[in-house]
């Protein structure tokens, strides 16, 4: 986990010695499971570290550390567990929602909790689209999370329901963004929500840019939103 450490170095953190063991009892259990379900198209040990592990860890630039005991966390679209599983192994006290929408990767997600001996996380299974209605989702959350889901203008809509009042939302995002962050404008408003920053992530390892888009939820979400299944990525509000 070398690669690992250095890296995460770089974003200040120091990673304990059962925090990298559980980094790479993370690796060996998502390649073993990658092998009857498409979980991951990185499998490489080196690639993985960077691109899975330090790519999660940088969400950390976008918070102040350390967060209060009870902190709840949501990951939208958490495939195999990104960027939740690495934020919980970094910072254990927080209370995890993992949601995504394909049972079998829920499988996945029961495994290697337990493997990882993780506390407080609860795996969802369903759309965005359909848990953020339910009360107990409901703008409950401190901070949301999710990488690689839909583009932002979408994606607000499946993410700004589930935040609390005076919570954030962290969307990762690679690559030149200026057009998608300034077509969602619109569209963070309306769901209450208030561009706060787009932070570069620079580091070496990752040899292309990155981005944090954070959006802090200042007023309620109107109750219709998320809208059906489907509907946000196919007719994004504008
Ligand atoms: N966040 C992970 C996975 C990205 S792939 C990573 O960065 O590696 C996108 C994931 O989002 C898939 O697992 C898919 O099932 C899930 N997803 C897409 N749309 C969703 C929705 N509307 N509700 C819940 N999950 C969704």
């Amino acid at each position: 986990m070398e690669v690992l450490v250095t890296g995460a170095e770089k974003l200040s953190l120091r990673l304990t010695p059962r925090q990298l063991e559980q980094f790479k009892v993370y690796y060996q259990e998502l390649i073993d499971w990658n092998q009857r379900l498409n979980l991951t198209a990185i499998t490489d040990y080196e690639e993985v570290q960077v691109k899975h592990f330090l790519d999660s860890l940088t969400v950390v630039q976008a918070f102040k550390l350390p967060l209060s005991k009870g902190m709840k966390l949501i990951d939208v679209g958490t495939g195999a567990g990104i960027p939740g599983i690495p934020l919980k192994i970094l910072l254990p006290e927080i209370e995890l929602v993992l949601l995504d929408a394909t049972k079998k990767k829920a499988g996945f997600l029961e495994h290697i909790i337990q493997q990882l001996n993780l506390k407080d996380v609860e795996i969802v299974v369903g759309r965005a689209e359909e848990v953020a209605h339910k009360s107990e989702y409901r703008q409950q959350f401190d901070l949301v999370l999710s990488r690689a889901v839909a583009g932002l203008s979408a994606l607000v809509e499946l993410t700004l329901p589930f935040c609390a009042i005076g919570g954030r939302f962290i969307a990762q995002k690679k690559g030149s963004i200026e057009t998608e962050v300034q077509s969602a404008q619109q569209a963070i408003s309306l769901l209450g929500g208030e561009l706060t920053d787009v932070k570069s992530i620079d580091l070496p390892e990752f040899g292309d840019r990155r981005w944090l888009v954070v959006i802090d939820k200042v007023g309620e979400t109107p109750a219709q939103y998320p809208r059906r299944p489907g509907i946000p990525a196919k007719r994004p509000l504008v």
